[in-house]
């Protein structure tokens, strides 16, 4: 039996997460580690599966945005190292040592506080890694007098642990390079402040995908490899310029649910009546809407893949469904059809759609509904399934079927 009913699913493919992490491998130094970013369930890839081939494939920790992501996976049996990249409040301290989950923090009120709230639960350490603010403007300490603030409170914490310094870049995905190097240059700056006080420095880190691509050699101890595990460009200039080859892991979709030859009136399509078919096209409703993150913004304007040709969306994007135009072959019920990814020579890549919304590939990606089944292939077969609207998990032998 299949895990799932609906006929519109995501494909990752795994040998595309590997083959990514070892693009990384060769283009930073031997020594420079490789922290994969999985946040938002992994760019909507699915944290678990694409964190787990990442490790497999020379990873040696990840990274996510909060606690919660991280327990997820910890529950899913990964052991690797996680941070955890936002702030964390300190009444969740206690949890973060219990699923020994290493921990952002950049003040020392915070330091006193979760290292009081550790010892009053007999709790474990917890690794802290102390954020940098050199010019993102997010989080982070913004003077050298805050950073020895606050690396004297967690000195003076014995349930906290020193893990690693790092900081994060605003446009290092630029052809302009200045400002990616001034922040390089403060952080640097914070980095000799330390060690002129004689103490050993944990685990240092900065880059980014963009980053790790522009500057390798900026990789210290480890990279944070978001964007690119997936296969994807930070920006378009650094697609461009295509200094590390990368395999896009991601496919959207689905099958023809109805056709219908538009040979009589009614010839208006979807709420609004903002399409008018002309008499003899062929037209296509497909079962995935907005809510699945296909965003109402492409009524109109986007296209998917039939046939290996473009077929363009006529009308609005409704909640659960859109509808098409095919204007090249016949196409029948149930035909395969590719909303993002190759079909035959053709390909919509996350990035034309970002365009079209006026967004990035970032966000076309965390876009994407847990109702669409995500199903992972190694081999171009499907090894696993997961669903989180179903709770459904499987293997092969039942996926083929
Ligand atoms: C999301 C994130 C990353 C990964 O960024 P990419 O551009 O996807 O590589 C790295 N570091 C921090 C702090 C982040 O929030």
């Amino acid at each position: 039996m299949k895990p799932y009913c609906r006929d519109t699913w995501v494909e990752v493919d795994l040998d595309a997460i590997r083959a990514n992490v070892q693009a990384f491998r060769r283009h930073i130094p031997a020594s420079t580690g490789i922290m994969a970013v999985v946040k938002a369930d992994g760019y909507g890839h699915g944290a678990f599966h694409v964190g787990r081939e990442a490790l497999d494939s020379g990873a040696n920790s990840l990274a996510v945005a909060m606690l919660d992501e991280a327990i997820v996976l910890r529950k899913a049996g990964i052991t690797a190292p996680i941070l955890v990249l936002g702030y964390t409040p300190t009444d969740s301290v206690v949890t973060a040592s219990r699923w020994e989950v290493e921990l952002t923090a950049y003040h020392a009120d915070w330091m006193t506080e979760a290292n009081r709230l550790l010892q009053e639960a007999s709790a474990k350490p917890v690794g802290i890694h102390i954020k940098v603010d050199t010019g993102m403007g997010r989080l982070g300490v913004r003077s050298k007098d805050e950073l020895f603030a606050v690396v004297e409170a967690l000195e003076n914490s014995p349930l906290l642990r020193w893990a690693g310094i790092f900081t994060h870049f605003a446009t290092a995905d630029e052809p302009d390079v200045t400002l990616v190097c001034e922040q390089h240059e403060r952080f640097q700056s914070y980095l000799r402040a330390l060690r002129e006080t004689g103490r050993r420095l944990p685990r240092v880190h900065c880059a980014n995908t963009a980053a790790s691509i522009a500057f390798p050699e900026w990789g210290y101890d480890t990279i944070r490899l978001g964007i690119g595990l997936y296969g994807l460009y930070p920006s378009a200039y650094m697609k461009q310029q295509a200094r590390v080859q990368l395999v896009p892991a991601l496919s959207l979709k689905t099958r023809i649910a109805h056709l219908k030859h538009m040979t009589e009136p009614p010839y208006t399509i979807s709420y609004g009546a903002t399409y008018t078919a002309q008499p003899g096209e062929q037209i296509a409703s497909l079962p995935i809407g907005y809510a699945d993150g296909f965003s109402r913004l492409l009524s109109n304007r986007g296209s998917v893949l039939v046939n290996g040709c473009r077929a363009p969306v006529v009308g609005r994007v409704c909640m659960d469904q859109i509808m098409v135009r095919i204007d090249h072959g016949t196409a029948r019920v149930g035909d395969e059809v590719v909303l993002y990814g190759r079909q035959g020579d053709e390909e919509i890549s996350l990035d034309e759609v970002a365009d079209c919304l006026g967004t990035i590939n970032y966000e076309v990606a965390c876009m994407l509904d847990h109702r669409i089944p995500r199903v992972y292939l190694r081999d171009g077969k499907v090894v696993d399934v997961y669903h989180l609207l179903t709770g459904q998990r499987a293997l092969s032998q039942s996926v083929n079927n």
